[in-house]
């Protein structure tokens, strides 16, 4: 089985080597993953200038870092390496859990490798104001990968995990309130400045991905590419039948 691994965070983020060496132990594993920090661009992929890898050395791994966005390295990958099986991308250094998958660069990778029609896994990990203990959670990623490997095909999972897992749930997104805000400062020029945040401000309700991992257990989130408002659509076509 060939594996792709990529992150949005970076190709000498820990997380991702710590998935890359999960996934070798289910197949033949190749990193192409950004050369910087691209967490939050989404699924942005760069068309007004040229992209270029660079080997990297990453224990054993045969790896490269790009310099694009975490979608253009599911593209590049993808387009150097046929008969993908699989995309993995994270570990994130953070959650991506409710609104977030909006603008996550993790789960967009394994959005765009969604679209070429391969399955993929999205792993993000709860960060409490230090990096996550990613030996503690390299066994339940392999557990995730094992179950979620005998899954019909193809599949598109957003998987969150909390600090310190007690099992796994199957979990919607949670979308009751976006809670992104802008925070304004002044910089040292005396200049406004402004910082986006974000803070979930309500409690999370039950089944859901944030639930989930606010209970201590890992959220597993099918994802779909449809965006369609199945509702409003069957509403509209009765509207437009009163209209005839
Ligand atoms: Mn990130």
């Amino acid at each position: 089985m060939r594996i792709l691994v990529t992150n949005d965070d970076g190709i000498y983020s820990p997380g991702l080597l710590a998935l890359a060496e999960v996934a070798a132990a289910f197949g033949e594993v190749r990193v192409v993953a950004p050369d910087v920090e691209q967490s939050a661009m989404g699924q942005a992929i760069t068309i007004t200038r040229p992209l270029h890898y660079r080997a990297t050395p990453m224990g054993g791994l045969e790896a490269y870092r790009v310099n694009g966005t975490p979608a253009d390295c599911v593209v590049l990958g993808t387009h150097h390496w046929d008969r993908v099986d699989l995309v993995l991308s994270g570990i994130n250094l953070g959650s991506n859990l409710g609104h977030e998958i909006w603008h996550s660069g993790t789960v967009a990778a394994a959005k765009q490798a969604a679209l070429l029609g391969i399955p993929a896994i999205a792993f993000s990990a709860l960060m409490n104001g230090r990096e996550p203990e990613f030996d503690l959670l390299k066994p339940w990623v392999g557990r995730v990968l094992e179950a979620l490997l005998r899954e019909p095909r193809p599949f598109l999972i957003n998987v969150n995990l909390p600090a310190k897992p007690k099992g796994i749930l199957w979990a919607r997104q949670s979308v009751r309130r976006y809670e992104g805000r802008i925070v304004p400062g002044t910089d040292p020029m005396g200049r406004a400045h402004f910082w986006f945040v974000a803070h979930p401000d309500h409690e999370p309700e039950e089944g859901t991905d944030r639930w989930a991992v606010g209970h201590n257990f890992i959220a597993l989130t099918p994802l779909r590419l449809d965006l369609t408002d199945e509702a409003r659509l069957s509403q509209a076509f009765q509207l437009a039948a009163l209209a005839d």
